[in-house]
């Protein structure tokens, strides 16, 4: 016998519509590239999305095409996340910071017609454009009619490739009178992976698994947005739709605070105080780089209550600084195949009261799974490993929001109960608390035994002079690989490689002691945030 409830698809545009009628006057607060804010709320959010879809359509776009954006986060971002998605159409968000030969290929693969673009990518754009004339039709420039005249040319298009101004495109367009309604597991959005071996790969998510995921982040174990919420995402809408934010937001009424372009410490600062932002999202480098701000300013969080980061491990010396600033770090795991929050950080009775150097101790762990999702750690022997804290293993998923395979790639197709190996390595703590240790190609094996480069890049950050960190494998004679460690100085300060080794002494084993730290003035970081560790291997470890 079935169930005599309602039947509605989980459909992203149900999102926008239930803002728009019971948080209408909710804000979306964004900054644009010559740093003018400006405000709109849900409800003229969603009258726009409506006549964003009947410009789609008048562009040509029909039900299942992709179409592209390429664009930091912003409320006119939001529009097309909503009407592309809610006509039925494939919001495909590009990293612009990825090698411009993958943008032209993932446009080629992903057969984007139509491309959004801030006017701040107009030379990206201009440079790819001749390599897409059998693809693009139509390239969008995110402005107002007066902010064209000046891209001329800088945005030079092959014959064929139209140039149009979005607030023109809007200003003519016919509102649509409805949402259409259709099968939940419609594509929804595609974002490729960033790619650091061979070609990026499309994960295509669809409006229920985008749906299931936001209902979970929102809860109160998770993200935890809620209507009096003020976030500011600094992920970026292009890395894994910002972490689910976009639709999770509206889907409670928080208010969504876009800082646009303007990502330095000094910008996040003046917006999180001027909007009482009390949450807000990004990487640790993000982090790293705002609270050395601080530190150096002597200035103070006035509003901001808790920072969620993800993307690579936080640092322990981090969840201090912020601790010491009165915000709480809390952190989450996953990745662009998992939509992408998989683990979450939040505790348990067993975890509740733990204080002081514990509670560091534990907060760099990356959490518990979520409901919905479910994670194991294979060992070498092809078995799980026991939940000990210390048995480490291959770490894999499933879920209703994990990736059952690549965009146009049937051979990487698995089961719908398939387990996804996520290429992560790492121990599960008898409370289930999963703690990374490395990723698989990251880790360093000396002499028979495994060496966390997380771990001792977590150790190297704790150094009063030592700013960011990255733990390698070196090749080594007589021990396989031994475990090299690149610093970047804190500003003002001088790291001596022997002290930041005598650092580590009595913190791990003394054979995880780095042999050699060598200080850099930066460290190579790829599109969504991460240390390249392949970068660093190529410069450094063959050079011992
Ligand atoms: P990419 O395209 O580089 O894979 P993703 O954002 O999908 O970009 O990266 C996912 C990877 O990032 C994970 O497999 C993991 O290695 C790392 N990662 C994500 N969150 C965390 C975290 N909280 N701690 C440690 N590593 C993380």
């Amino acid at each position: 016998m079935l169930g005599l409830m309602q039947r509605r698809e989980l459909l992203i545009s149900s999102i926008i519509q239930h803002a728009a009628r019971h948080h209408g006057d909710a804000e979306v607060v964004s900054r644009r590239d010559d740093g003018q804010i400006v405000r709109t709320t849900y409800e003229k959010l969603e009258r726009r999305a409506r006549k964003l879809m009947g410009v789609l359509r008048e562009l040509g776009v029909e039900f299942g095409d992709r179409v592209a954006t390429l664009a930091m986060n912003s409320d006119r971002h939001l529009e097309l996340y909503y009407a592309i998605s809610g006509m039925g159409a494939v919001c495909h968000t590009i990293n612009p910071r990825l090698a411009p030969d993958d943008i032209a290929y993932i446009i080629g693969h992903a057969e984007d017609h139509v491309l959004f673009v801030d006017a701040c990518f107009a030379p990206l754009v201009a440079a790819i454009a001749p390599r897409l004339a059998a693809v693009l039709r139509a390239v969008v420039v995110l402005a107002e009619p007066y902010e064209m005249k000046p891209l001329g040319a800088r945005l030079d298009l092959p014959p064929g490739m139209a140039l149009h101004c979005y607030e023109s495109l809007l200003d003519a367009a016919r509102e649509e009178p409805d949402w259409p309604v259709f099968d939940e597991n419609a594509a929804s959005g595609l974002c490729y992976t960033s790619g650091t071996t061979g070609r990026p790969k499309g994960v295509l998510y669809s409006h229920r698994s985008s749906l299931l995921h936001a209902f979970q982040i929102n809860g109160a174990d998770a993200v935890g947005l809620r209507a009096t919420t003020r976030v500011l995402p600094v992920v970026p809408m292009f890395h894994v739709n910002a972490w689910g934010l976009p639709y999770a937001a509206p889907m409670v009424g928080a208010a969504l605070v876009m800082p646009g372009r303007h990502l330095d410490p000094v910008a996040l600062l003046g917006l999180m105080d001027g909007e009482r932002v009390d949450l807000s999202v990004g990487v640790p480098t993000v982090w790293l780089n705002l609270v050395n701000h601080m530190r150096q300013s002597g200035a103070r969080f006035s509003t901001l209550k808790r920072i969620m980061s993800g993307g690579a491990a936080l640092p322990r010396a981090l969840v201090a600084a912020f601790a010491e600033l009165g915000v709480e770090a809390c952190q989450g795991w996953g990745m662009t195949e998992t939509s992408p929050v998989v683990t979450f950080n939040e505790p348990k009775p067993a975890t509740a009261s733990l204080k002081g150097e514990a509670l560091f101790d534990h907060a760099i762990k990356q959490g518990r799974a979520l409901f919905g999702v479910d994670i194991r750690a294979l060992g070498p022997d092809g078995a799980e490993t026991r939940w000990d804290g210390k048995s480490q293993g291959d770490v894999s998923c499933r879920g209703h929001w994990i990736a059952k395979g690549y965009f146009r790639s049937p051979e990487t197709e698995i089961a719908d109960d398939a387990w996804f190996p996520t290429g992560d390595v790492g121990v599960i703590d008898a409370n289930g608390f999963l703690q990374l240790t490395d990723r698989s190609k990251d880790l360093i094996k000396s002499g028979g035994e495994w060496i966390s480069s997380i771990e001792l890049e977590n150790i190297a950050i704790g150094h009063p002079d030592v700013a960011e960190a990255a733990a390698i494998a070196a090749p080594d004679e007589k021990w396989g690989e031994r475990p090299l460690l690149i610093v970047v100085p804190r500003e003002g300060h001088e790291p001596r490689p022997d002290d930041v080794r005598a650092f580590f002494a009595g913190k791990v084993a003394n054979f995880a002691i780095p042999d050699q730290v060598i200080v850099v003035e930066e460290l190579p970081h790829g599109a969504t945030g991460k240390i390249l560790k392949s970068e660093l291997r190529t410069i450094y470890a063959s050079r011992r």
